[in-house]
């Protein structure tokens, strides 16, 4: 399989040249050159399968010829086996045709880890095999940084930078990033929203001579490895519930659309999706955009989901792709816009394509608490505040039209986000056993301001000394 650029100036890539890239040279993100089918009787054949076949059954037209069936199978097998749950995504049943899937049993709590366990799998091969070294760097808005770190720690090809927006995470989640003893683990407290962050990394991606040196590898979700990895509890969903023969409806909590754009793909290879429903906090882009036709740029306001505090929502850039017929000259033309006024406006043509697929809904801070209470009332269900949103946005989808079993991606622990949980119902959710001490460990990272330069040079230096280390 070869991969295309959005904005096209690059030339088609491999796809281990993919894995490591994440960014493509032009500034554009990868998309599969084509998306292979799978037939209706494969995909009912997904019922009662472990998640690792389904997953190497879906995956492996996108790496073949490059990686051996049977070290993919190892590297699945090895990416899962920490969770702590058999199924992996486990589905639970909250009202008749409302069920949760729970993507919150991996080592960090977040839905992050089902395909960064495995991107960490896919790069540690690569790089062994090529006697490479690499420099990791990814933004995060605070559960990207943590499933990285867990990753990738101890790894010897690697250096991993983790940049997250200083006091604009849960203790939890900061702690979860800051206590890891790891000497290849870099840990940077950028004092700026998860946007500047991102716009950072993004910069740092189109400095040649930074990106070659380092060999940077980006692992944020403008990797598309992590959206097709994505793709597959979608299936093993839709299968519990009768898939293909029945049609589901996805209400995903939507930060920077990597979850949710894996929902799409999965569309394309072939599951019978209803509707797409983006659930968006009260930083609403996308919610206002598919409403409007009108994408523009607000501030960022924190909310108790801040994973999903994000303006600039990445990956939206490939389904505007899509809607525009894979056109890159549209793509360079809106994405110039967006630089140049924080905004651009979709063409009814691609708008229409857009809203024939995805709803959107946005939730407020007062509805994503009732949420919490409520489901906790009723169901006996303890939502953490990002699912919560996911499952108010839910309540009003419903509300519209949906009559196909709606499932809602539950994408974090409960035990991620205490304060919120305890402000709602009066619950403390206990974290897992392995994180039990997180409160006493000792935390490790360097508070820097949101400058380009200054960010690169720390970066440029620490990678200087690890990859002379690892010469000794
Ligand atoms: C990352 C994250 C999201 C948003 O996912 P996107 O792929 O960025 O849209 C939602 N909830 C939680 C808990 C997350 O960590």
């Amino acid at each position: 399989m070869n991969y295309i650029s959005t904005r096209s100036a690059a030339p088609l890539v491999s796809f281990t040249q993919m894995l490591l890239a994440g960014l493509a040279p032009d500034g554009g993100l990868y998309l599969p050159q084509a998306y292979p089918q799978l037939s209706q009787a494969t995909i009912a054949g997904f019922a009662g399968r472990p998640y690792e076949e389904v997953a190497q059954a879906i995956l492996t037209p996108f790496a073949a010829g490059e990686i051996e069936a049977g070290a993919f199978r190892s590297m699945i097998d090895a990416a899962y086996k920490n969770f702590r749950h058999k199924a992996i995504a486990p589905l639970t049943q909250l009202d008749s045709n409302l069920f949760v899937l729970e993507l919150f049993h991996g080592p960090t709590l977040a839905f992050k880890d089902l395909a960064m366990q495995l991107l960490a799998k896919l790069i540690d091969h690569v790089l062994k095999a090529r006697g490479e070294r690499a420099t990791i760097i990814g933004a995060t808005s605070g559960d990207t940084g943590a499933a990285a770190i867990e990753a990738f720690r101890g790894l010897p090809q690697v250096d991993v930078f983790i940049l997250y927006p200083h006091g604009r995470v849960s203790e939890v989640q900061r702690r979860q990033m800051t206590t890891v003893e790891a000497e290849n683990i870099h840990i940077i407290a950028m004092e700026g929203t998860f946007d500047d962050a991102q716009a950072c990394v993004k910069n740092m991606f189109n400095h040649k001579v930074l990106r070659d040196e380092l060999n940077l590898c980006g692992v944020n979700s403008i990797n598309l490895a992590r959206i097709l990895f994505q793709t597959v509890y979608y299936f093993t969903s839709a299968a519990v519930l009768g898939g293909p023969h029945r049609k589901i409806s996805f209400v995903v909590p939507t930060g920077n659309f990597g979850d949710i754009l894996a929902g799409w793909m999965a569309k394309r290879l072939g599951l019978p999706i209803d509707r797409l429903v983006i659930a968006t906090n009260s930083n609403d882009i996308l919610t206002r955009a598919l409403a409007s036709g009108g994408y523009a740029v607000q501030r960022v306001r924190p909310t108790q989901s801040p994973s999903m505090d994000i303006q600039v929502s990445s990956n939206f850039e490939r389904l505007l792709f899509e809607a525009h017929g894979r056109d890159p000259g549209a793509l360079c033309r809106l994405m110039a816009g967006l630089r140049q006024s924080q905004g651009f406006t979709i063409e009814p043509g691609p708008l229409h394509a857009i809203r024939a697929e995805f709803d959107a809904f946005s939730v407020t801070e007062v509805e994503t608490t009732r949420e919490i209470a409520r489901s906790w009332r009723e169901a006996g269900f303890l939502a953490d505040p990002h699912t919560a949103v996911g499952m108010s946005a839910a309540r009003q989808a419903k509300a519209h039209a949906s009559r196909s079993p709606l499932v809602v991606l539950g994408t974090a622990h409960p035990a991620k986000f205490p304060a919120a949980i305890a402000h709602a119902t009066g619950e403390r959710p206990d974290l897992p056993g392995h994180l039990a001490s997180l409160f006493e460990r000792k935390e490790k990272f360097s508070i820097l301001p949101n400058d380009q330069s200054g960010i690169e040079r720390f970066i440029h230096a620490r990678a200087a000394r690890a990859a002379s280390r690892a010469a000794l």
